[in-house]
């Protein structure tokens, strides 16, 4: 089987593979240079001779201390572009009615303004359809040509034919586009009677497929494990292979009209079936010679701390396999608190930057100060300057060898005395209560410090509040 992945290491992770002997064990990886934190910088290298087989044979281990990605090609939705080499994109879904022009544009906006960059919402009807068109002018008159998803459900050939000719990109699950209420007397699905509803999806799909190629317009297969077509469930069952076979159906269909602007996503709202499904998937796509990007996400994840480790879980497990091109966190909670949630999983894998990354230690009896407050306070002091890394650790005994290759260090010294680290150099011993000032003296005198930028009006009142609450 040819496999193509590519690694997003950081910094250090690229600069270990360079130079490396070529491996017979495996094929030719492509690497990319994510040094910038943006993932781009795409180069071919043959796979390094630490990626070796497990014990267990079951997979390849990658010792590179690199995330691999998934070749795939690139895929347009405004002037987003989802695969290839480009940074995992971040989406989500506004919840207003999409009559509510007003509303859905200020929602819209909102999300965009916190870094959501694809927005995607809901088209029921024929004239939601058209009131999408007013959102999309308004949009591009009054603030940005926000790319826009459409999604639509239960037998929408007419309503996705009108939508998109003012979105980007179309959402169609499978399971709903052609649908038929299942019938509960029903003891078994002929090949004919399959044969017959999926010669049904085709002629549905077809004018979609053929309005978006010919616009250029991207679709996306979004198949959810509880919405499967009843003869997808006859067939297969409801597992993730129903999933991965109805997806695969609609993209033959596309590549029969030459359509290949396709996004593929399998969400279940069970982690584990959901990674199945996506594994299952890109294995089918790559022995098919296919090589579409995935939308990830976790459906129905819920709210509060257990949405976030559930979407966590599986957005960031299939993303550190190398699998997943762009990705929605989904909590029952107002949309604009899923951005930071996916900023930070791609964070955490080293995906994207978009924050200063701290390293702090847990303290523990060693601990010289108190390390929630003072790292709170560099953070608060720091944090408008992303793509920086800056530890707080406790104590000199195991602090900075601890410290993960951080840019700069704030270490307990002494009782009273804090150890400014460049590096993995001690920079300047200083009293504890001028510890931040002399930190953010270090990196000005570095030429790395910038300035916050001004808050407004509104967003003073907002950490006012926030303060008055605290
Ligand atoms: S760095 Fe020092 S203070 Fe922090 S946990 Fe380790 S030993 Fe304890």
């Amino acid at each position: 089987m040819v496999s193509a992945f590519v690694s997003l290491g950081g910094v250090s992770g690229i600069s270990g593979i360079r130079g490396l002997k070529k491996s017979s064990r495996r094929r030719n990886l492509v690497w990319m240079d994510a040094g910038n934190g943006n993932g781009n910088g795409a180069s071919t290298a043959p796979l390094p001779k630490d990626a070796m087989k497990d014990q267990s044979g079951m997979m390849d281990l990658d010792l590179t201390g690199s995330v691999p990605r998934r070749n795939t090609r690139a895929v347009r939705v405004g002037d987003i572009l989802i695969g290839g080499a480009n940074p995992v994109v971040i989406q989500s879904m506004i919840n207003e009615d999409t009559m509510d022009i007003d509303g859905s544009y200020r929602a819209i906006r909102k999300l965009h303004e916190e870094g959501c960059e694809i927005v995607r919402l809901t088209v029921p009807s024929l004239a939601h359809a058209h009131a999408v068109g007013f959102i999309k002018e308004k949009l591009r008159t009054e603030y940005e040509d926000v790319p826009l998803v459409a999604d639509v459900h239960h037998n929408g050939m007419r309503i996705a034919l009108e939508v998109a000719k003012h979105v980007d990109k179309v959402r169609i699950n499978p399971g709903l586009y052609v649908y038929e209420k299942p019938d509960p007397n029903r003891v078994e699905y002929t090949e004919e009677d399959f044969k017959k509803l999926a010669e049904q999806m085709k002629e549905k799909l077809e004018p979609l497929i053929v309005s978006l190629r010919d616009q250029g317009k991207a679709m996306r297969i979004g198949v959810n494990h509880g919405s499967l077509a009843e003869r997808m469930l006859f067939t297969y069952g409801d597992t993730p292979e129903g999933m991965v076979e109805s997806a695969l159906e609609c993209i033959r269909i596309c590549r029969e009209l030459d359509f290949h602007n396709l996004i593929i996503s399998m969400k279940a709202s069970k982690v584990p079936v959901m990674l199945s499904a996506y594994r299952l998937l890109a294995q089918r796509l790559e022995a098919e010679g296919m090589n579409y990007p995935l939308h990830l996400g976790v459906t129905e994840a819920g709210d509060g701390e257990y949405g976030r480790i559930k979407s966590t879980l599986g957005i960031g497990t299939l993303l550190a396999e190398g699998i997943g091109d762009t990705i929605r966190v989904s909590l029952t909670e107002d949309p604009v608190k899923e951005i930071p949630v996916g900023y930070g999983i791609l964070q955490g894998l080293g995906l994207r930057r978009t924050m200063v990354e701290y390293v702090a230690c847990p303290s523990c009896g060693r601990t010289l100060f108190n390390l929630e407050t003072v790292l709170h306070e560099v953070r608060e002091a720091t944090k408008h300057m992303p793509g920086l890394s800056i530890a707080v650790m406790g104590c000199i005994v195991n602090g900075p060898g601890e410290m993960a290759d951080a840019d700069y260090g704030y270490v307990g010294r002494g009782p009273g005395t804090i150890a400014l680290y460049r590096g993995r150099e001690e920079i300047r011993v200083v009293p504890e209560e001028d510890g931040v000032q002399e930190l953010i003296r270090l990196l000005q005198g570095d030429g790395v410090w910038v300035d916050p930028p001004e808050l407004s009006a509104e967003q003073e009142e907002t950490v006012e509040a926030e303060a008055v609450a605290a």
